[in-house]
Order: structure tokens, then sequence, then C-alpha cells
């Protein structure tokens, strides 16, 4: 090729190149459609409508399971086996002593639970001899109750511990002969073919509003002597301890979540 081919050919080369990016430069494409608010909003399913509790009245929310109105322990029995047989008076529930544990007849998965408990004004005892019972989640899992007004004990032991293992955020306790309420939002396991979890239990726990446990992560097995064991289980019964003192309950509901 001689020199003056070679520039006519390279002009031409130059002129269309040219030619093709001033057309792709000009080529418009559609562009997306700007965001509306109404695009991010859904508006079905509705969630359903519950009607709160009133606590002057000490009446559930309307989808709750009532585990005791203040009547009888008819959703309860004796861990031992037969009645529970603790004592029933004024709305309340009271332990009474060397009659065993008492559970609900029916099992629970993930839950919010309800359950208002007091100890008698003329309380004795000290550390963990004074006002102890506790509140075990599908049986398993205690959540310590104790009357930890003034009255020192190990940390891991306190009331709202999950017991042995976290010690609550904080001490908010009522004094003796006023009614402490716990509202305990639980999340059950779920576990693996070989028995260990896949996702341990969680749990939270607000006592008279002040929040103990925030969703905190459960070892296993809340042993008195040992530590935490993981033992496979399915859906389990809200279990109430008798450690040999007169705590009383009342006003018990349960939420399935
Ligand atoms: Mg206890």
């Amino acid at each position: 090729m001689n020199k003056k081919n070679w520039i006519v050919k390279a002009a031409g080369t130059a002129f269309a190149l040219s030619l093709c990016l001033t057309m792709y430069a000009q080529k418009e494409y559609p562009k997306p459609e700007g965001m509306r608010p109404g695009m991010s909003e859904y508006w079905t399913p509705q969630p359903p409508v519950v009607t709160p509790g009133d606590p002057a009245t000490l009446s559930a929310p309307s989808d709750a399971i009532v585990l005791f109105d203040g009547k009888n322990l008819s959703a309860w029995e004796s861990v031992k086996g037969g009645e529970a047989k603790w004592e029933v008076s004024d709305g309340k529930f009271t332990v009474v002593r060397g009659t065993g544990d008492i559970r609900t007849k029916d099992t629970f998965e993930s839950f919010q639970l309800h359950i208002e408990w007091r100890m008698p004004e003329n309380i004795t005892g000290e550390s963990q001899g004074r006002g102890n019972s506790g509140v075990f989640l599908q049986g398993m899992y205690e959540i310590q109750i104790l009357d930890c007004y003034e009255n020192e004990t190990y940390v891991n032991g306190q009331t709202g511990s999950v017991y042995k293992q976290t010690p609550p955020l904080v001490n908010a306790m009522r004094k003796p002969g006023e009614w402490n309420v716990y509202d305990i939002i639980y999340t059950a396991p779920i576990f693996k073919e070989d028995g260990t979890y896949l996702y341990p239990p969680r749990v939270t726990v607000i006592q008279n509003g002040i929040v103990l446990q925030n969703n905190t992560t459960i070892l296993g097995t809340t042993e008195y002597i040992g530590f935490p064991q993981v033992k496979p289980h399915g859906a389990g019964p809200i279990k109430l301890q008798d450690h040999g003192d007169p705590v009383q309950f009342r006003n018990i509901w349960l939420r399935k979540l």
C-alpha cells in the first residue's frame, strides 16, 4: 500500500468510527420509572386484630391462652402425677411446700408468657432460701424467681437470671407483698440430627416493664449442680418450681408465636 492509499484508508476508518460513536451517543434507551412511595408498600395480609388485656381487671389479650384466671388450676397438673395441689384463694395460687412442681397440661414451642408473682410480706430466709421458685420454659430452662429485694445471692441465681447461666441486667424487684410482673418472650430451639442445637433457645425477660434478659442465648439445661447440658426435646410445658417457699402467682396467660 502506498502512502496516499494508506492515508485515505485511515481517514475512512476514522470517519466510520466517529459516525458509530455519534450514533451510539444519540441512541436513547428507556429510563427506569422513578420510585413512588406506593411502590414499597404492601397491604395484605393485614395482621390479625388483637384486643389488649386490661391490667386493672387482670384480663388477657383476646388471642391469649389463659393459664390461670384466678379460679382454679385446671390448666395445670402435678409433675409427680395427678392434679396440681397448690392452694388457690382470692384470685391467686400459692406454692404448697412438698407437693412438687406443677406444669401446664398443654405444651408449647415459641411463645410470649405473662405471669405475675409475689412473696408474702412476712417472707423469711436469705439468699436462695427466700422466696425461691422459677418458671421453666418448655419444662427445661429455668428463669429464676427469688425474693431479691435487699437479699444478696450469686448473681447468676438472681431473679430474672437464666439460672446458673446469665445474670439479669438489673435488679427490678418490688418489695415482698407487692406483685411483680414477668413478660417472657421465648424462641424454641431447633436441633440437628445429632441432637445438638442448630439454633439454640433464646429468651427476653421483662420484669415490671424493665428488661432483664435481652434476647439471651440459653446454653442448655439450667442445672443446680454442673454445667448446661444440651438435650433434644420438642414442645414442652410451662413448669413452676416448688422450692419450699410460699411464692404466689396470678394472671398467667400465653400467646403462641
Ligand atoms: Mg428457682
